[in-house]
């Protein structure tokens, strides 16, 4: 789960790490007044969505007057923010975040990630932050310092001071930029981050250390641990597609391809992909049923794939260990009764009661193509979809 950057500048203040004052805002109206209560002159009007660039993409505004965060306001709410995150057609914009403006004397970078080579998480920590960060770690790989973090001891104070040092921080603020550092590394660990970072970390002209974005992402296998972060989830930033399917307990990630793919398990479902690829076919989706999927599930499931447009032919791959094969059969046969089943759809089934799924799928009367092994199937769906008319 993503969140906002304000959300997550409200987990970093109960955490004790320095952020701007700021009020969050719907309409260039309440930009405006929030403009006013900062009582600052030179404020921030940012953009909140989930996805990070908007600097670039003209989502963090300067201004210096009611008016000015009024038009500023207005101008981000207007239309899609684009940015190198959002993809070309951009991301609507409904929340702004208005803070009181810093003065910056230097744009640092620190983040926490799980790292797969070491298992554990890393702190990582750079003297060139802000909006290049990205770049920075792909032709500097050098200027990115990173530290191991202990998930019960959290990151050392010996630790911070080297990551500190390593970047460059002024020996009169090292101890402020100590505390961050360990106050975001304990956060990450406490709230199951799968990324927290602080982008930039800035030191101020008055050598005060604060954080002046924050990007945090969740967990999603953990987030039953923390009831109070649910309450961040904002289902407008989420495809409508995939917030429907987590609604029935599968897992659906919406692609750009013409071959719908359902099939039970994360592994299966990524070797279906591969193999629908291979034999020269484009997977409209990731979808996976769970290895007890039952069958109003694979009716959705099926709903949730049509819904889709583009999907000129379906792959139904199951492999009956947990679940069985006759439940995905009256799954199937209860799809077609109840939506409009108006694609060619391959079935390869195998396992558990294979005999008695197929035996239903014959009787039912639909017209569906049976397949035998997974590379018949990839064959036949791809040639499916090929010769199949543009839909409705
Ligand atoms: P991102 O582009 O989505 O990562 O958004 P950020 O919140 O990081 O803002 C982008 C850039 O805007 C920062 O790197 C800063 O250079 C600039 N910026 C943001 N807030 C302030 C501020 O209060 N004062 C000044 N001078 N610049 C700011
Ligand atoms: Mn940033």
């Amino acid at each position: 789960m993503k969140i906002h950057e304000y959300q997550a500048k409200e987990l970093l203040r109960a955490y004790d790490v320095p952020v701007p004052r700021g009020q969050v805002a719907y309409t260039p109206e309440e930009a405006k007044s929030a403009y006013e209560q900062l009582g600052s002159a030179l404020a921030v009007v940012k953009a909140q969505i989930h996805a990070g660039g908007r600097g670039k993409g003209g989502g963090v505004k300067l201004v210096r007057s009611g008016e000015e965060a009024h038009d500023a306001a207005k101008a981000i709410l207007s239309k899609p923010l684009i940015t190198h995150q959002t993809g070309p057609q951009g991301q609507p914009v409904r929340v702004l975040l208005i803070e009181e403006g810093s003065a910056i004397a230097k744009e640092l970078y620190v983040g926490l990630a799980v790292d797969r080579a070491l298992g554990c998480p890393v702190m990582m920590a750079s003297s060139e932050g802000g909006m290049d960060v990205e770049e920075v770690a792909a032709t500097h790989p050098e200027k990115i310092l990173k530290e191991p973090v202990d998930p019960s001891l959290g990151l050392s104070a010996y630790q911070a001071r080297r990551l500190a040092f390593g970047i460059g921080v002024p020996a009169a603020s090292l101890g402020q930029a100590v505390k961050i550092m360990q106050a975001l590394a304990r956060l990450f660990i406490d709230k199951d981050c799968s990324i927290a970072e602080i982008n930039p970390l800035i030191l101020t002209k008055d050598g005060k250390v604060m954080a002046l974005d924050a990007k945090m992402n969740f967990d999603d296998n953990a987030l039953y641990r923390h009831p109070h972060l649910a309450g961040y989830r904002d289902l407008g930033e989420e495809d409508p597609r995939e917030v429907e399917a987590s609604k029935f307990g599968l897992n659906y990630i919406a692609l750009e391809g013409n071959i719908g793919c359902m099939v039970n398990g994360a592994g299966l479902a990524m070797g279906t992909m591969d193999i629908v690829q291979l034999h020269g076919g484009s997977p409209a989706n990731f979808l996976d049923v769970g290895g007890g999927a039952r069958a109003d599930q694979v009716r959705e499931a099926f709903r949730i794939i049509l819904q889709d447009k583009n999907v000129q032919a379906i792959l139904v791959n199951i492999f009956g260990g947990i679940m069985k094969c006759d439940v995905i059969a009256a799954g199937i046969i209860e799809a077609a009764k109840s939506t409009k089943l108006d694609v060619p759809v391959v079935v390869r089934l195998e396992g558990t009661n294979v005999k008695l799924g197929r035996e239903m799928l014959a009787q039912s009367g639909l017209a569906l193509i049976p397949a035998d092994g997974l590379e018949d199937a990839a064959k036949k769906v791809v040639a499916a979809a090929k010769s199949a008319k543009p839909r409705a």
